[in-house]
C-alpha cells in the first residue's frame, strides 16, 4: 500500500460524518445509503488513479444540483457549482460536495485524460475498423446508452472537437470537458459501470490523436471536402456556409472569436429572416468554435451573446 493509499483510507473515515443523511423514512435510508456508498467507494477509486472529479446532480434528488428546473431527461448529469473550481483529487474535498445525494463526474483535463464518449453503441468500434485499426485496451465505463473509454491524454492539448469522428454517433472530452463517473446513477436508472477496474488507462493511440486533429488547419487555405459535406448535412443550406467560414477562420490575419462573431451577427439576420432557428444556428456556431480550438463553455457562451449582439444592431429585437 502506498503513502498516497493510506491516506485515502485513513480520510476515508473522515468521510462519513459528512455525507450522514437524515431521512425521514428508514426503507429509503437504506437504499439511499446504499446508492452514496457505491458512488463514494467508485469515486475512491478514480481518486487512486489520480482522476479529478467534482460532484453533479443525481437523478433521485429532490431538484437539479445546478439550480435550475430541469426536466427528467436533463437529470443526473448537471455540475452542482462550477464544475472547472470543484474538480478536486482529494477525497475530503469530494465529500464536503456531496451532503445530498450527488452523482460524480471526472474533470477530463486536470485528469489528463482525452474520454471517447459513444452515443450509438459500437460506433468507435466501427471507426477504428474502417482505419483498420484496434481499440486498445483500456479502461471503460458503460453508460446508459454506450461505452466511454479512457485514454491519457498527449502532451499537445486536445479539447473536445471531433474532427474526422464529426457525425458518427461519438463525442470527446478533453481539455475543458467532463463525464459522469463511473458508479454514478443514469436518468434511465442505469448505474454507469466500470467494465473492468483492474484496467489500467491505455494511451490514446496516434490514429485516434490524428483522427481527432483533422478539422481543416488555420492557414491551409483549403476548404477540406469532407468538412463542408458534413456541416451541411448536419446544418442544412444557410447555416452550414457559416459554419464554414469558422472552420477556415485564419488565425494568422484575424482571431477566432472575431470570426465567429462576424458568423453569429451573419446568422442573426438569417434567423430574423427566417431561414433557422436561434437555436439551430447556437448548437452549430459553438461546435464550429470548439473545432477550430475553443473551449466548449467559451465557445457556448460567446455564441450566445454574439447572438444577441447581431440581432440587437439589427434593430429586429425578438
Ligand atoms: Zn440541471
Amino acid at each position: 500500500m502506498t503513502a498516497y493509499q493510506r491516506d485515502v483510507k485513513t480520510r476515508q473515515t473522515d468521510v462519513n460524518p459528512v455525507i450522514t443523511v437524515r431521512p425521514e423514512d428508514p426503507l429509503q435510508a437504506a437504499a439511499s445509503g446504499d446508492e452514496r456508498h457505491r458512488i463514494l467507494d467508485a469515486a475512491g477509486r478514480l481518486l487512486e488513479r489520480g482522476f479529478h472529479l467534482f460532484a453533479c446532480d443525481h437523478p433521485d434528488s429532490t431538484r437539479c444540483a445546478c439550480g435550475r428546473s430541469c426536466d427528467a431527461k436533463q437529470r443526473g448529469k448537471h455540475p452542482a457549482g462550477r464544475w472547472k473550481e470543484l474538480a478536486t483529487n482529494s477525497l475530503v474535498t469530494l465529500g464536503s460536495q456531496m451532503t445530498s445525494l450527488r452523482n460524480v463526474a471526472v474533470a477530463c483535463g486536470p485528469s489528463a485524460l482525452v474520454v471517447i464518449d459513444e452515443d450509438v453503441p459500437g460506433a468507435l468500434e466501427a471507426y477504428a475498423s474502417e482505419a483498420g485499426e484496434e481499440i486498445p485496451n483500456t479502461f471503460r465505463t458503460e453508460t446508459g446508452k454506450g461505452t466511454h473509454f479512457y485514454f491519457s491524454a498527449p502532451e499537445e492539448r486536445l479539447g473536445n472537437g471531433l474532427g474526422q469522428l464529426r457525425g458518427r454517433g461519438i463525442d470527446v472530452r478533453g481539455v475543458g470537458g467532463y463525464v459522469i463517473a463511473p458508479g454514478s446513477r443514469h436518468q434511465s436508472g442505469r448505474i454507469y459501470e466500470a467494465s473492468d477496474w483492474k484496467r489500467p488507462v491505455a494511451q490514446l493511440p496516434t490514429w485516434l490523436e490524428e483522427a481527432l486533429r483533422a478539422s481543416p488547419m488555420p492557414n491551409s487555405g483549403l476548404i477540406r471536402a469532407d468538412a463542408g459535406t458534413a456541416a451541411r448535412a448536419e446544418y442544412g443550406g444557410d447555416l452550414w456556409r457559416l459554419v464554414l467560414q469558422v472552420l477556415t477562420v485564419d488565425m494568422e490575419t484575424e482571431s477566432r472569436h472575431g470570426r465567429l462573431h462576424w458568423a453569429a451577427c451573419r446568422a442573426a439576420e438569417d434567423i430574423a429572416a427566417g431561414y433557422y432557428d436561434e437555436r439551430q444556428a447556437r448548437q452549430a456556431l459553438a461546435a464550429a468554435g470548439v473545432d477550430v480550438g475553443l473551449d466548449e463553455r467559451d465557445a457556448r457562451d460567446y455564441v450566445r451573446r454574439a447572438l444577441r449582439w447581431g440581432r440587437d444592431h439589427m434593430g429586429a429585437v425578438a
